[in-house]
Order: C-alpha cells, then sequence, then structure tokens
C-alpha cells in the first residue's frame, strides 16, 4: 500500500454518528384501497394501476365468492387486472 492514498480518503471518510435519519424518511405511499380478490394481497389504487371490474367479470375468472364488491364493482389490482385480461382477451386475438 503506498501512503498517497491516505490523502484520498479523508475526504470520503463521513463519521457515521452524524448520520441524518430525523424527518428525512421517504415514506412511500402505500395503497388505500385492497385488491378485491381474497387470495391477493395487492392494492388496487389508480396510481398502482389497479382497476375495477364488475362482478360477472369477476365471477368469470376467478369465480363467486373470492372477492369483495364495492359499490357493485370489484376493485382489483394491477396484477389482477392482468389476470383477468389475460381470461378475456377472446375479443382481440380469436382472429388468429
Ligand atoms: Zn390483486
Amino acid at each position: 500500500m503506498s501512503r498517497r492514498t491516505n490523502r484520498v480518503q479523508r475526504k470520503v471518510r463521513v463519521p457515521s454518528s452524524k448520520r441524518k435519519k430525523a424527518n428525512t424518511t421517504k415514506v412511500e405511499k402505500p395503497g388505500e384501497i385492497p385488491c378485491g380478490i381474497s387470495s391477493c394481497d395487492g392494492f388496487a389504487d389508480k396510481h398502482k394501476g389497479g382497476r375495477s371490474l364488475s362482478q360477472e367479470n369477476a365471477i368469470d375468472t376467478w369465480g363467486e365468492g373470492t372477492f369483495s364488491v364495492r359499490k357493485n364493482r370489484v376493485r382489483v389490482c394491477k396484477g389482477c387486472y392482468k389476470a383477468w385480461k389475460k381470461d378475456n382477451k377472446d375479443d382481440t386475438s380469436s382472429h388468429y
């Protein structure tokens, strides 16, 4: 090891006791609307890509009684919406 590095390292060193952590903790906005599918623990918030389906749509894919309904709609998270869409894509791809 050469001594030349000593100078450089001094600059990088930060006393660990001085860590700023008081009010800077980043609070990520948690989901507010839980996914309606009972086997799923995702969130159906709009900012998380959630959607709402009709009860019939939900029954088609997940079956009756496996989801909760809000105002006649079933709120689903992004992942569940994708799953539903996959299940119902006969509109778009039956031509092939
Ligand atoms: Zn879900």
